[in-house]
């Protein structure tokens, strides 16, 4: 049976239906993240089940027991906030034990537990100080630690990273990774950064105006994207969607195709006169590791192409691209994938 089942969740505020009958199924242990563009529910999705929000139809289970109409003190989730909300006056230690000492655990148990999610979190040597004195990535270590010693039946995570700087970010991400690994934790993240979701989850939920758009693994969202919006949300820089007289050999893979989905990756740079689309560089992009060429068409089409070598050209030049026609998407005028050449 599911660790967790949401099943019909709805949500109103006002009039407004931020939440349309949510159906998902998380198994224990699982890493699933919430991912969609701002405003698209996925905070709101996370604070219904964690209980900071009433749902107003549908239901909750977890582990076996309903816990739609319970309140959030009981539910045995813990969750990490993008604001860290530590109490400024305690210490490391006495922030990550508040819940436990508020419960009446025993002490010995306490410390054992800080003890033990200090060292996983390396926050052994900052235990005494005060949250003031902490970098950012710190504080938020705190704020995992606290949820960690809770052994909750479930970590929710909203948009923990979005208060770190880049570096530091990826960082704190391949640390939340190992951690999961290390705890087995089943886990939900809400992030609206793809790349966090991509690197991170073990199952993906692209969300869109309160409704799923598909759920799958990272590679599954890319490779299989299920309509335009997942093709274009998942992968940076986006998959290039084009009409179809673009590239009208793609054509004959679906009848009533709109458009053509390909990534900047399936493109190739050849000679000017050569190749399936005949275009003109606008910008080129060396990142050094890749370069991206952005294009446009003869057709007037804008398009971007992705490359591991560098490149001598220059705005203004003319170009061949050859297409890997083994990797199109085809869509119809509404966006809906009809064929996936693979
Ligand atoms: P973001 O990435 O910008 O935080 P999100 O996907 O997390 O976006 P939510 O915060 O879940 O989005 O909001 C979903 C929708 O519900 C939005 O249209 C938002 O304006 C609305 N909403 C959220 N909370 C409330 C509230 N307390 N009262 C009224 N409307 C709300």
């Amino acid at each position: 049976m599911a660790f967790l089942q949401l099943s019909g969740v709805e949500k109103f505020f006002g009039t407004h239906r931020a939440i349309k009958g949510i159906d998902l199924t998380i198994e224990q242990g699982e890493f699933v993240v919430f991912v969609g563009p701002s405003g698209c529910g996925k905070s709101t999705l996370l604070r219904l089940i964690a209980g900071l929000e009433a749902v107003d139809g549908g239901s909750l289970m977890l582990d076996g027991r309903d816990i739609t109409r319970l309140p959030s003190a009981q539910r045995d989730l813990a969750m990490v906030f993008q604001s860290y909300a530590l109490y400024p006056h305690m210490t490391v230690a006495e922030n990550m034990s508040f819940a436990l000492r508020l419960a009446k655990v025993d002490k010995a148990v306490i410390a054992q537990k800080v003890a033990r999610a200090a060292e996983i979190l390396n926050l052994t040597p900052y235990l005494e100080r005060l949250p003031k004195a902490l970098s950012g990535g710190q504080r938020q270590r705190v704020a995992i630690g606290r949820a960690i010693v809770r052994a909750p039946k479930v970590f929710l995570f909203d948009e923990p990273l979005s208060n770190l700087d880049a570096a530091l970010r990826g960082q704190t991400r391949v640390e939340i990774a190992k951690l999961h690994r290390e705890l087995g934790a089943t886990t939900i993240y809400v992030t609206h950064d793809q790349v966090e979701a991509m690197t991170l989850a073990d199952r993906v939920v692209v969300l869109r105006d309160g409704a799923i758009e598909q759920v799958g693994s990272p590679l599954q969202l890319y490779d299989q994207p299920a309509n335009r919006f997942v093709a274009q949300f998942i992968g940076t820089p986006q998959m290039n969607v084009v009409e179809l007289a673009e590239l009208p050999m793609a054509a004959a893979q679906a009848r009533n195709a709109a458009f053509v989905g390909v990534r900047p990756e399936a493109l190739r740079l050849t000679d000017a006169g050569r190749g399936q689309i005949a275009a003109q560089v606008e910008l080129v992009e060396a990142l050094g590791a890749e370069t991206l060429v952005y294009l446009h068409t003869q057709r007037g089409a804008q398009i971007v192409l992705r490359q591991n070598s560098r490149t001598s050209l220059a705005a203004g030049d003319a170009v061949g691209v050859d297409v890997d026609v083994s990797h199109l998407h085809l869509f119809d005028t509404e966006g809906r994938l009809l064929a996936t050449a693979h």
